[in-house]
């Protein structure tokens, strides 16, 4: 059942008339504690998170928007945003205040003609992919699926194909935006440009995005793509060779290295479930052909245990590790730009990565590089172009397992000495300098004004944080 008597107002708030007649205007659907489907609403990706809104609306467009931000500002409730609910952290939502779910807002109109596409706030990785292919056009998405694409573009946006096309955020063209005032903008290089430089990386700082546009380039729809492994015995060997091999790579070819025990995935080979191995998936983003020469030192390369890659979709690829990452498992992340990989550091990098109790635990390494440079610190707030790695330590267990919370923080801290920054999109809940970490010193202080400009009482807080009460001093690490 859902919160279908609108006069009635929850008894949590405040001002129970305001609240009332927020609520009967909204063309969406209002859940509140104590109805049947609170509890399965207020759930994120991540199983850590337990927190209990006074209201969730699910909104059904920029109405409902504007009235929610309204009535939290209006009420002084605490306010989140809920886009995909992948955020790690489970800032999409909040106890006794407010969520906007956005999960309702998905809609995705494809102008092939343009090579543009305008896709709703509730969109997931897995929809706008299916939409946009459908034309041979995709840009820059994240790895899995099931992923929100609002948080992901808002705080960079990294995966296959951005050493070709850049980050989500550099393909960001234009944006609707409800600021804390309630006020509705249109966002793009014309028009509150300050504003798209703040949205490309600054995260859900600045007012709820109700529609995305964004560039799209031809891909596919095959693409060269898929994993290889290594056992992890031959790792220090393997880690040398892809060193090498990354460093004259073509802009076409993403990788991702993962350090884990195979899972038993229905792609792998029984025998190989539960074995400690180098996971290098690979995608080449451009023809076929060039893929195969690309790829072949790197399948020549050693004695791999199995060699997955081929010609498919690149739908299919992108839901390759879905079942890896399922929704309602414990998660605990600690992550870092990473780089470059000396003898040294890939020896601290290996020396505990198989250490983990959970048997799904796993490092994941993202080959940046490319593309990335081609966009300037004056285009994006983003500040992670260089040619290293954005690296995730991700535990990830489901009770009665132990869980490998301290596993994560050893192999985080074995390795700080090599680090410099953090992607704020892999941010767990973490202290303040944290997010200052994800930035430059410019790019941070630049944040700290458009926040200033546009919320200045730090409405929206429900995220990795730029506070704009707080005068911003030396931190990159
Ligand atoms: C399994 C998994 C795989 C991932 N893979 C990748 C990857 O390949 N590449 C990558 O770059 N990242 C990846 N990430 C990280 C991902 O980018 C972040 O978790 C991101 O926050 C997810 O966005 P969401 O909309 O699903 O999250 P949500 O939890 O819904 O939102 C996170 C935050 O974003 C902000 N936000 C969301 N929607 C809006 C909006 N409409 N307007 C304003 N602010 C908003 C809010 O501050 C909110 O708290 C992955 C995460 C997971 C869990």
């Amino acid at each position: 059942m859902t919160y279908t008597d609108r006069a009635a107002a929850p008894a949590i708030l405040p001002d129970r008339t305001g609240v009332a007649s927020l609520l009967a205007g909204i063309r969406g659907v209002v859940f509140r504690p104590g109805d049947d489907s609170y509890d399965e609403v207020r759930k994120v990706w991540n199983g850590m998170i337990d927190r209990r809104p006074a209201l969730i609306v699910r909104c059904a467009g920029t109405a409902d928007v504007i009235a929610c931000v309204n009535l939290a500002r209006e009420q002084e409730l605490p306010i989140a945003i809920r886009g995909g609910g992948h955020n790690v952290a489970g800032s999409a939502v909040c106890d006794d205040g407010l969520v906007v779910d956005l999960t309702a807002m998905n809609g995705i109109e494809v102008d092939p003609a343009g090579r543009t596409v305008r896709a709703g706030p509730g969109a997931l990785w897995g929809e706008f992919d299916r939409e946009t292919q459908a034309f041979g056009l995709a840009t820059t998405g994240g790895i899995v699926t099931h992923t929100g694409i609002a948080g992901l573009t808002l705080g960079g946006g990294i995966g296959w194909l951005m050493r070709r096309h850049g980050l989500t955020c550099d393909n960001l063209v234009a944006a609707d935006i409800v600021l804390a005032d309630g006020q509705f903008l249109h966002v793009s290089d014309r028009e509150n440009p300050d504003l798209l430089w703040g949205l490309r990386g600054g995260g859900g700082n600045f007012g709820i995005v109700t529609a995305f546009q964004y560039r799209l380039h031809p891909v596919g729809p095959q693409v060269l793509a898929g994993v290889i492994l290594h056992p992890a015995e031959r790792a220090g060997e393997v880690l040398r060779f892809y060193r090498d091999f990354i460093a004259t790579a073509p802009d076409d070819l993403s990788t991702i290295v993962n350090l884990r025990k195979a899972p038993p995935a229905p792609f792998l080979p029984p025998h190989l479930h539960g074995r400690a191995v180098v996971v290098i998936a690979v995608c080449h983003a451009g023809s076929i052909e060039d893929g195969e020469r690309a790829l072949a030192p790197l399948r020549g390369f050693g004695e791999p245990l199995i060699d997955l890659i081929e010609p498919k979709p690149y739908t299919a690829h992108q839901g390759m590790f879905d079942a890896s990452v399922p929704h309602g498992l414990r998660y605990y992340w600690k992550s870092h730009y990473f780089g470059p990989l000396s003898d040294a550091a890939i020896d601290t990098l290996i020396a505990h990565a198989w250490q983990a109790p959970s048997p799904a635990s796993y490092t994941i390494m993202f080959h940046l590089g490319g593309a990335l440079a081609d966009t300037g610190p004056e285009a994006a707030a983003f500040s992670g172009r260089h040619d290293g790695f954005a690296i995730n330590i991700n535990a990830v267990w489901a009770p009665p397992e132990p869980d490998d919370v301290a596993w994560t923080r050893e192999q985080w801290d074995r390795i700080h000495g090599f680090s410099a920054g953090v992607y704020v999109n892999f941010l767990d809940d973490e202290p303040a300098q944290r997010t200052r970490a994800a930035y430059s010193a410019a790019a941070y202080g630049r944040l700290l004004e458009v926040k200033r400009r546009y919320d200045p009482d730090n409405v929206f807080r429900s995220n990795h944080n730029i506070d704009p009460a707080v005068r911003p001093g030396p931190a990159r690490r």
